[in-house]
């Protein structure tokens, strides 16, 4: 079953709800985002034209009485309910006071907005509007005094002209058979490669006011391969130069490269196990009598650029050689050179170490013993010979990374997001914003399968940018609302054709012709255009944003800004690890640091809190009480909220009651023997309160224990991990009941988003849990025995972090897109209701929805594709915002094209959310057997139609696609598709719940962490250490690494680490002392420490979660869980290495192609 095949409209827990009624979404409006920086608009003095932002209705002020329940009495006369320490709170609700003070209604005043009006009388908008375009002073990369720039688009294409011609693609395919060279590139400086610490921000830990950018560098951006050349690549060993041997043996092999038996174990699901032993040997050619296995690796002749060569080598990059590569007879064996082994590590400029003395330790070390003489064995692949993903990242930074990345180019492939780059938006959204598999897609729909390349883009649509780059800008369009296309209601965008003198205007979605408003009509040019082109945001930039109007609001109101409650589990567990103190201690810091509107004084979200345990306390913290009131709700049954007048409230306003309140609920439940707990009604009383203030919002739940008191949804305990492997694997994955979709689907329509922080001693279900957090955009986090001395830094990093973060709230997003393909299947947190909104209850900045596209018709390479992405959104103002963003791709009629606009990166993050949702129904034996075939067929496509004739025995990939296989070994690996025995059920639920929403950068690092040399750090400066492959063969005894994946930072510490070092990072005396519970490295006043605790604070703040730090001692315990990191080594659960993977795709490659 290839993946492309299968259309899946439905959301991920496939509950698409057909009756489901979502608000009234007339004309459907586009798709707001909510990450907006704020801060800019402010800078951005447009006129604010007629349009007055009415004042938000106040939902529940006016509302005296109770909710439908009508029995308020519950609330007192439960008084045994309460716990016995009960202060003495309890008073009867408070009949309504003087409605509080609308604070929060009221609207950032002069919010600046971006409008036509005003500057319609300007013939040329240039002059006088241009002013009011510009933005903020500070980021200015583009629209220096006037609009944005007038560049002409035509000069700056050619700074990243497109790709070379098809010509230039097969001269580099000859090029790149030499894959030695390729891969033995010369060692990047040192540090280069991240990013430099102008780019990253402050480190985390401290307070924002704005959370946007506080975390993200725009480090986390990625780019595509820059070049879309396709190169063949050998893997192999290219033939010596001159050799020509090479060619002729090709018929004859078999699978190209591993005669020996241990390829041929590799069965299509199963690989070898050849890896866990010493890798090489297996390889070698036939064993000597009395020869040591350990030979010299055969590879050589890729190798050779970086020593000089000794004579025989030469050959590499001449020829036709490189073909060899995959070939199975042994090439002719040469004597091990000299030099060989700085190849090994010193291609990618780092460390030499580990060879010399690791020498046997780890299995999978090749043999670095020089053998000379014999004529080497027909040797298996040498891993310095394959693609590597270190020296990809490391080329596209040097190539990409110095100039701007401008949008104005269709169809052009961004870099990599490892690489760090500036993007300046000249009519395309960002790829920040939007990235895609391919940036030139097949004009048919036969082609398409033909490649079996997915068409998919990452969407994430408030990504936080880089202090340098431009935030949207918003416009205004008064009060008939954003201009839009009649027919599909495709938003104004650079791509629409105003013809008839620019009375109408053809869209490019759709072709229908719409008349231009007349507030909105202007002039052209002599060459079509608008002469106000350049002062509107909507007809010159990619990405920016409507201001909407009532029409867009749901029951045609326009919205209250939303309220955050705080729900907090008071069980004994929360209590006894101090958990509650600790929230309540954080929490009255860091609601002075909610989000707001870039020019308010104060954040216009309420606040509420609720406690519970079996039972639900609410809280009255009226500003006008002199201590806060509690009442208790025990029938949690029917869930309702005993107040209205109080319970929300303005943070300003009752600061003094609700620091009394978050000094007293710790005392309050101190001596709590209640072990039990609910789930679901916490989650409805919530919702209920948001409803009943007609409010959207976040609740923000932190819970301790599997729900098995009596109450809707509760839960049993039906974790088993006997189902592994089995039919029924799937249902581990599922909630165990529908009532959370139910549930989901009603915090939906009110806008209820429901962010999960869990703290499990044992099975929780997180796949029933996380429901309804997953289905309302929220996140989940985790930590799992949690203890107050190891977890505190990293819960409350990630607290502070969700709580400041851009977040817009009541989303809808819907994806248009030129004739000829259109959406049709989506991946991400989210609820949908028909086939083409995404809902979200919450969107916050770092998460991402990817949309795969199918053909409907066929596509022009004239017209290409254009995708518009509408995300209609609350801001956290209060304020109704439409987010657009355009990007157009080009379309081509040859494979080859595509092939080389494909970006890997984001290839592997849909095909990796395309296996976690797999799971859900099918084995997982069959989705990794679907993404392998899969990956197979994209491959012998390209072989067969796009690749030089060669060898059937040589492996040749797509230069865009290189590390395809690589990258999806570690998707296979990963613990949802193939768990180790230390990974939990909830691990697993929880895994695969996050890579849903991960962007193109997260899945990049998630997959294939990044491992450093620390003690290959430069202390003088702020770069990070070149990054080295995942293989315990690059690892050395006598140094120190740093692996992250997002979630977890490793430090590696070798047996043989001079004991100077230990002292310096550790501050004990030798190996033996260094303790593998540290949860933070000690503050030590050295140049080494400093730089460790910099680069770890350097990388904290790349990642949207606080990572775990954990030291890791080689030869300790704690080392298999380090390894299992490794990526391209075998793993413990069975997963193939790097070098073996290949050796299977090859082969499965070629039983297609014959
Ligand atoms: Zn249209």
């Amino acid at each position: 079953m290839s993946v492309n095949q299968q259309a899946h409209t439905g959301p991920p827990y496939g509950q698409a709800q057909p009756g489901y009624q979502g608000y009234q979404q007339p004309g459907y409006g586009g798709q707001p985002l909510p990450g907006i920086p704020h801060s800019q608009y402010g800078a951005y003095n447009g006129p604010m034209p007629g349009y007055q932002q009415p004042v938000p209705p106040q939902g529940y002020f006016p509302s005296l009485g109770f909710p439908s329940k009508g029995s308020p009495v519950s609330l007192n006369s439960d008084t045994s309910s309460l716990a016995p320490n009960f202060i003495g709170l309890l008073r009867a609700p408070p009949t309504s006071g003087a409605p509080p003070p609308a604070s929060g209604a009221s609207l950032p005043s002069g919010h600046p907005v971006y409008s036509q009006f005003g500057q319609g009388d300007v013939q040329n908008g240039i002059p006088a509007s241009a002013a009011q375009m510009h933005r903020p002073p500070a980021s200015q990369p583009f629209l220096p005094g006037s609009a944005p720039t007038p560049v002409s688009q035509t000069s700056t294409f050619q700074q990243y002209g497109p790709p070379p011609g098809s010509a230039q693609q097969l001269s580099n395919q000859m090029a790149g058979m030499t894959i030695g060279s390729t891969s033995t590139p010369a060692p990047p400086p040192a540090g280069l490669g991240y990013g430099p610490p102008t780019s990253v921000p402050p480190v985390s830990g401290s307070f924002s006011a704005t959370g946007s950018g506080l975390y993200t560098p725009y480090t986390s951006g990625q780019g595509p391969p820059p070049t879309s050349v396709s190169q063949g690549l050998p893997l192999a060993q290219p033939p010596f130069s001159g050799q020509p041997i090479s060619t002729q043996r090709l018929p004859t092999q078999v699978p190209g490269f591993a005669p020996p038996p241990s390829s041929t174990g590799i069965g299509p699901s199963s690989y070898p196990p050849t890896t866990g032993a010493p890798r090489p040997s297996p390889m070698q050619g036939p064993p000597l009598p009395g020869q040591t296995v350990a030979g010299p690796p055969t590879s050589q002749p890729n190798h050779v650029s970086s020593p000089p060569p000794p004579s025989t080598m030469s050959g590499p990059h001449p020829g036709p050689s490189p073909m060899a590569g995959l070939h199975g007879p042994p090439p002719p064996t040469h004597p091990p050179q000299p030099g060989y082994q700085m190849q090994q590590n010193g291609s990618f400029g780092q460390a030499r170490g580990p060879q010399p003395n690791y020498g046997g330790a780890y299995p999978g070390t090749p043999n670095y013993g020089s053998q000379p003489g014999p004529p080497p064995p027909p040797k298996r692949l040498d891993p310095d010979s394959i693609p590597s993903p270190i020296q990809v990242i490391e080329d596209d930074r040097s190539n990409r990374g110095s100039e701007p990345f401008v949008t104005g180019v269709r169809g052009q492939v961004p870099p990599l997001v490892t690489t760090n780059f500036l993007v300046k938006d000249q009519g395309n959204a960002s790829p920040r914003y939007i990235r895609c598999t391919s940036y030139n897609i097949p004009c048919t729909s036969d082609m398409a399968k033909q490649s079996q390349v997915p068409l998919a883009a990452v969407i994430k649509p408030l990504a936080t940018l880089p202090p340098e780059e431009t935030l949207p800008y918003l416009v205004d369009h008064g009060e008939s609302g954003p201009v839009r296309c009649n027919r599909c209601k495709a938003y104004m965008c650079p791509f629409m054709q105003f013809i008839e003198g620019g009375r109408r205007f053809q869209c490019c979605f759709c072709s229908c012709v719409t008349e231009v408003p007349p507030h909105y009509f202007q002039h052209l040019d002599h060459t079509g255009k608008r002469v106000d082109f350049y002062d509107r945001p909507e007809l010159s930039l990619g990405s920016y944003e409507f201001l909407a109007t009532v029409d867009y609001c749901k029951n045609n109101k326009f919205p209250s800004p939303p309220a955050f409650i705080f729900m907090i589990d008071v069980s004994y567990n929360a209590v006894k690890s101090g958990l509650v103190r600790l929230i309540c201690e954080e929490l009255k810091s860091l609601l002075d640091y909610l989000p707001r509107e870039g020019n308010m004084e104060e954040s216009a979200i309420r606040v509420g809190f609720v406690t519970y345990n079996k039972v639900l306390h609410f809280y009255n913290v009226k500003s006008s009480l002199a201590q806060p009131q509690m009442m208790v709700v025990s029938d949690v049954a029917d869930m309702f909220v005993p107040l209205l007048d109080g319970f929300l409230v303005n943070v300003n306003e009752s600061r003094t009651v609700i620091a009394s309140l978050l000094d007293q609920i710790p005392e309050m439940f101190a001596d709590t023997r209640e072990t039990e707990t609910v789930f679901a009604p916490v989650i409805q009383a919530g919702l209920e309160a948001l409803k009943a203030a007609e409010c959207a919002g976040k609740l923000f739940i932190f819970h301790t224990s599997l729900p098995i008191a009596e109450a809707p949804g509760k839960l049993k305990n039906r974790d088993d991990k006997k189902l592994i492997n089995t039919d029924k694997e799937k249902t581990l994955f599922q909630p165990q009941t529908s009532f959370y979709n139910n549930l989901a689907k009603d915090c939906v329509a009110q806008g209820c988003c429901v962010d999960l922080f869990i703290f499990p001693n044992q099975y929780l279900d997180v796949a029933t849990l996380g429901v309804v957090t997953y289905q309302t955009g929220g996140s989940i986090y985790k930590y799992a025995y949690f203890q107050l001395e190891t977890d505190q830094d990293r819960f409350l990093n990630d607290l502070r972090r969700d709580v400041q973060k851009e977040v817009g709230f009541d989303a809808v997003m819907r994806v248009r897109t030129s004739t000829g393909i259109r959406a049709t299947d989506f991946f991400g947190a989210f609820y949908m209701s028909n086939t083409t909104d995404v809902e979200m209850a919450g969107l916050d900045c770092d998460k991402t929805i990817t949309v795969e596209f199918k053909h409907d018709d066929k596509l022009s390479e004239d017209s290409g594709a254009l995708l518009q992405c509408a995300l209609l959104y609350t801001s956290c103002a209060g304020q109704r915002r439409l987010r657009i963003h355009n990007l157009s791709l080009n379309c081509c009629t040859q494979l080859a094209d595509l092939y080389r606009n494909c970006e890997t990166d984001t290839l592997i993050n849909y095909l990796a959310k395309y296996a976690y949702r797999g799971v859900l129904n099918s084995p997982v034996k069959t989705v990794r057997d679907a993404l392998i075939n899969q990956c197979a067929q994209i491959l012998a496509c390209y072989r067969k139609n796009c690749a030089s004739p060669s060898s059937a025995g040589q492996l040749i990939l797509p230069e865009c696609m290189k590390l395809l296989p690589v990258y999806l070994n570690c998707v296979l690996k990963s613990d949802v598709l193939q768990p180790g025995p230390e990974v939990t059920t909830d691990d697993r639920a929880y895994i695969r719940q996050l890579v849903t929403s991960m962007d193109v950068a997260e899945t990049n690092v998630f997959f294939y962490p990044r491992l450093l040399p620390l003690t290959k750090a430069d202390v003088d400066n702020d770069s990070l250490p070149a990054a080295i492959r995942n293989s315990e063969e690059r690892l050395s005894k006598g140094d120190i690494y740093l692996l992250e994946n997002g979630l977890n930072i490793f430090v590696w510490v070798g047996v043989n680490v001079q004991q100077g070092l230990i002292q310096n990072l550790f501050g004990v005396s030798s190996f033996s002392q260094i303790s593998n519970t540290l949860s933070t490295l000690p503050v030590l006043e050295n140049p080494f420490s400093k730089k460790v605790r910099s680069v770890v604070d350097m990388l904290q703040v790349q990642r949207s979660r606080y990572m775990k730090l954990i030291i890791v001692k080689q030869e300790d315990k704690l080392e298999m869980l380090f390894k299992h990191f490794l990526v391209e080594d075998k793993s413990l659960s069975g997963g193939a290495s790097y070098v073996d993977f290949l050796c299977h795709m090859h082969k499965e490659i070629r039983q297609l192609l014959s």
